[in-house]
């Protein structure tokens, strides 16, 4: 017998926006911070050339990654508002992995995007580097450590699938061409041929997302492409059998590390290059349309079509975003002018979906 879930309410989509500590490039420049944060407000100053001219956004969250920008006038960066709150991994796991993890106990699906330009801090704070751990090696390691303190009289079951656009992360075999979406009256989209493996510690887990990551890397070198204009699928599928009263719980937790959104230049890249930069933005633009469908839908509104058919990647997302799911999205961005552009289009993509 199968659990359903009621609809989920209106916070099945949360936004939170992380601005990313200045990098050593950005502070050799002497590159000015045009971000400001307040409490749940993040504003950017719209003309670096006149402050007075700014923009304010109003997410769920908003993080900032480094203890004020205190330098001075004409030197460098400007100082923070004292308002923002300094987020490290812990904060931003304790504020958004942990709904993950009881959404996946309770049953529903949820999915977790990072987007912003390459170089924002996407990775980071899904997966994170050494010792600053991201969301996702957080999320697993709660699982697994859960499930070991819980009732025997459950059963537990991981599946991951990993994916860039169509290829499998999980295999070496490279298929010509790609693995092939199709459609299932029951199950909606599913990459046919997808490899699953059964995972018992977070340990498996994390040599399948290192195996993933290097076959991503070397297939979007052979595409001649870099790695950050692909997008990369995880899916950790959860069942959760209650043997006392014959009832199973189905639900997956989706990480979604998005192609860096920035937007394809014609000069510098041209053929190939620049039509795959084009497909990534417009798979983007796709997933921004499906998700803020989704969110009108919940709010009540009337929605007569969720576009999921118009990309590949909206496709696979389909039950990760419909239905009884919850989604998070983490827009990183810069603090600095240089970022400016790209920095305002992310916040105004992240107010989109909201
Ligand atoms: P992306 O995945 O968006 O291309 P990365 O996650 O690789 O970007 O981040 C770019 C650089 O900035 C990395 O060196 C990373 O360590 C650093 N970085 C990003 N976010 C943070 C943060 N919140 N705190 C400290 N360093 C960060």
């Amino acid at each position: 017998k199968m659990l359903k879930m009621p609809m989920p309410s209106t916070d099945s989509v949360k936004v939170a926006v992380r601005v990313r500590p200045f990098s050593q490039r950005e502070k050799n420049s002497g590159s000015k911070c045009v971000i400001s944060m307040h409490s749940r407000t993040t504003t950017i100053i719209q003309d670096p050339k006149n402050p007075e001219h700014t923009k304010t956004f109003t997410f769920d969250l908003a993080y900032w990654s480094h203890n004020g920008f205190q330098k001075d006038k004409d030197g460098v960066f400007i100082s923070a508002d004292p308002g923002s709150k300094f987020a490290g991994q812990k904060e931003v796991f304790h504020d958004l992995g942990r709904g993950i993890l009881d959404s996946a106990w309770q049953g529903y699906n949820t999915t977790l995007l990072a987007y912003g330009q390459t170089g924002s801090g996407k990775s980071y704070s899904m997966i994170g580097f050494g010792a600053n751990k991201g969301i996702i090696p957080n999320v697993c390691e709660e699982l697994f450590q859960a499930i070991e303190n819980r009732d025997k009289n459950q059963e537990y079951q991981f599946v991951l699938l990993v994916l860039p656009q169509v290829r499998d992360l999980l295999s070496r075999i490279k298929k010509p061409g790609g693995l092939r979406v199709r459609e299932d009256q029951q199950l909606g989209f599913y990459v046919d041929g997808l490899k699953s493996v059964p995972c018992e510690n977070y340990a498996q887990i994390e040599r399948l997302m290192e195996q993933g990551a290097k076959i991503r890397t070397t297939a979007s070198t052979n595409m001649n492409a870099s790695s950050s204009r692909s997008h990369m699928i995880i899916t950790i599928q959860f069942k959760q059998v209650f043997l006392d009263r014959d009832l199973t719980k189905l639900s997956s937790i989706n990480l979604v590390d998005l192609a860096g959104s920035e937007r394809q230049k014609s000069s510098g890249s041209e053929g190939d290059r620049l039509r795959e930069g084009s497909r990534v933005n417009l798979s983007l633009t796709n997933l921004g349309n499906v998700i803020s469908a989704l969110a009108d839908a919940a709010m009540g509104k009337k929605v007569l079509h969720v576009p999921y058919r118009d990309s590949v990647l909206t496709k696979l997302l389909q039950s990760a975003l419909g239905g009884n799911s919850r989604t998070t999205l983490i827009a990183a961005i810069s603090p600095a002018d240089i970022c400016y552009e790209e920095t305002l289009s992310t916040l105004r993509y992240a107010e989109r979906v909201m």
